[in-house]
C-alpha cells in the first residue's frame, strides 16, 4: 500500500502560477514530497513519457473521431494516425517551458494521485479535481487548435507507469528518504 507515484506539473500549470496550489493539495491530503525539481525536460523524457498502447490509441483516437463528428466533420484518419499525432504534440507542449517534476510517496499514492488530478479531460472533470478547477480545456478545443490537452498537470495511472516514469524523470537522483512528523498520525495504531 506504501507506493510512490510521479507527478508533473506541465509547462501551461508552470506558466500560469500554480505550481505551489498544485503541490498543497499533495500536501494537504497527507502525502509526503521525496523529489523535487524544476527542469526543461529533454527530447528523450518527452518522447519517452506517454508510451502508445494499444488502450492508449484506442481512447485518444474514439475521443477525437467523436468530437469531430459531433461538428459533423468525417474523421478519416486512423486511430493510430490520431495517436500518432497526439503524441507529437505531447512531446512539442511538454517540451515549450519548464516542468516541476514530483514524486509523491504513501499510502495508495497512485489511486490518491489521480483522484486529485482528475480525469483527462478538464472540460468534463468534476470541480475539486485540479483538471477540474484550474483549466478548461477539452477534446473539441485541443482538436480544433491541433494540439495535445492542456489540462495543467500529469500524475502516474499505475504502478508500472509510475516506476518507469520516476526512472525516467529521476535517473535514481535527487529523492530523499527521511522522516515526516504526520506520518505517525497514520502508522500509530500499527503493531
Ligand atoms: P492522462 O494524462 O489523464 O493519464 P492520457 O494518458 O490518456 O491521459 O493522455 C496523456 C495526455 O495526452 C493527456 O494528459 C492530454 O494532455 C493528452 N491527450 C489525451 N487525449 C487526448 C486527445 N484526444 N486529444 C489531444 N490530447 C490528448
Ligand atoms: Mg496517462
Amino acid at each position: 500500500m506504501l507506493e510512490r507515484t510521479f507527478v508533473m506539473v506541465k509547462p501551461d500549470g508552470v506558466q500560469r502560477g500554480l505550481v505551489g496550489e498544485i503541490i498543497s493539495r499533495f500536501e494537504k491530503v497527507g502525502l509526503k514530497m521525496v523529489g523535487m525539481k524544476l527542469l526543461h525536460a529533454s527530447e528523450k523524457q518527452a518522447n519517452d513519457h506517454y508510451v502508445l498502447t494499444d488502450e492508449w490509441v484506442e481512447k485518444v483516437g474514439n475521443n477525437t473521431r467523436d468530437s469531430l463528428t459531433k461538428k459533423g466533420i468525417e474523421c478519416k484518419e486512423t486511430n493510430e494516425e490520431i495517436a500518432k499525432g497526439i503524441h507529437d504534440g505531447l512531446k512539442s507542449y511538454l517540451r515549450e517551458n519548464p516542468v516541476v517534476a514530483i514524486v509523491f510517496e504513501g499510502f495508495h499514492a497512485i489511486d490518491i494521485g489521480r483522484k486529485i488530478v482528475g480525469p483527462t479531460e478538464s472540460r468534463t472533470a468534476p470541480v475539486g479535481t485540479i483538471r477540474g478547477d484550474y483549466s478548461l480545456d477539452s477534446y473539441d478545443l485541443s482538436t480544433d487548435l491541433k494540439r495535445a490537452v492542456r489540462n495543467v498537470i500529469h500524475a502516474s495511472g499505475d504502478k508500472a507507469d509510475a516506476e518507469k516514469e520516476i526512472a525516467l524523470w529521476f535517473g535514481g537522483e535527487d529523492i530523499y528518504d527521511y522522516e515526516k512528523h504526520d506520518w505517525t498520525v497514520m502508522v500509530k495504531h500499527k503493531k
